[in-house]
């Protein structure tokens, strides 16, 4: 049995220098998908891209609830197949979208090289965005490889941000993504750094060399566990039945999940009010010559896909109806 509401669960292991977490997106996901579905440019994502775009969701989800960071995490791949690009953003209060372009036809079997690295040039990037910039001041942005050292193309999205987290963050990490039409989820395991504030094994007495990544036995332990949850089980499983099928030797440490305006939700700041300020900025000049080809004028929005019709009538009323008026005025009869 599980939730139709998108969830975030955080996890310790007690003593231990090993965290984890398990997001699974349902209604947040299902709201990506219509918004790309209903539009007539695009229509819907192809399997394979839809399960990418997920995954990407899902980890940035885990990502972003691990940092301590106020502004948006932004996961982008620009591909070098017909996938030319993706696009998966969180915010600090777990809000949620994502988008892609893609040209051509996309395999129903193909996976992440042939879709974004087809010819070794695809890029992985992420970016944190910080809400409120100092002047000056740049995103963070990390570089994620989309190919190991012996230039070895990775298979899967999981492969390339657990070799990102340990290159650049020096941060051992289990990453366990899947996606389909329901849901997009994802578990992630990381060993905590024993030195520092976030020291919580400190009683726990670790020898030498333990602090150092691939060499601490518990982490290695749990590991082992967390990699071996299959994709099937991520997808169909309830949060519950997963720690209890992993861990269940282990002592957790379960935090009340994150959930509803708390937890990871859809969120995109387009709106038709907001089409209609453009088109109106536009001018009834152009939106007329739009609508003298065709019937109505649609856009579409770039960061979620959710696309806007207008016809004749509407852009009638945004060049004369009252929306013309100042904020607070009134009509003179
Ligand atoms: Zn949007």
């Amino acid at each position: 049995m599980w939730n139709w509401m998108s969830e975030l669960h955080k996890f310790l292991f007690d003593g231990m220098p090993v965290r984890g977490s398990i997001v699974r997106l349902t209604d947040a996901w299902a709201e990506v998908q219509r918004r790309r579905a209903s539009n007539s440019e695009t229509g819907a994502y192809a399997p394979p891209v839809r399960e990418l775009l997920g995954e990407m969701l899902a980890a940035g989800v885990l990502m972003q609830s691990n940092i301590k960071f106020n502004g948006a995490l932004v996961m982008q791949v620009h591909g070098d197949g017909p996938v030319k690009l993706a696009v998966a953003e969180v915010q600090s209060d777990l809000g949620l979208r994502a988008t892609a372009s893609v040209q051509g036809e996309v395999p129903a079997q193909a996976r992440l090289p042939e879709m974004v690295n087809a010819g070794g040039a695809g890029r992985c990037a992420i970016t944190l965005d910080p809400k409120e910039r100092q002047p000056g001041q740049q995103p963070y942005q990390g570089v994620v490889p989309l190919q190991g050292a012996a230039g070895d193309r990775f298979q899967s999205l999981s492969q390339a941000l657990t070799f990102y987290m340990l290159q650049s963050e020096q941060l051992d990490t289990i990453l366990v993504l899947a996606a389909n039409d329901q849901v997009a989820a994802g578990l992630m395991v990381q060993r905590m750094p024993l030195q520092g504030e976030a020291n919580l094994a400190g009683a726990a007495g670790p020898g030498a060399g333990a602090d150092q990544n691939g060499h601490n036995e518990d982490y290695n332990r749990i590991a082992h566990l967390a990699a071996s949850l299959t994709r099937e089980e991520l997808l169909t499983l309830d949060v519950d039945t997963i720690l209890r099928r992993l861990f269940w030797e282990e002592k957790l440490l379960h935090f009340a999940p994150q959930q509803g305006a708390a937890g990871p939700r859809f969120a995109c700041t387009c709106s038709r009010e907001r089409v209609r300020n453009m088109l109106r900025s536009l001018g009834a000049e152009e939106v007329e010559s739009i609508l003298a080809e065709r019937e109505t004028v649609e856009v579409g929005c770039e960061f979620c896909g959710q696309q806007y019709h207008f016809d004749a009538v509407d852009a009638a009323q945004i060049f004369t109806g009252p929306a013309e008026l100042a904020p607070g005025a009134k009509t003179v009869q």
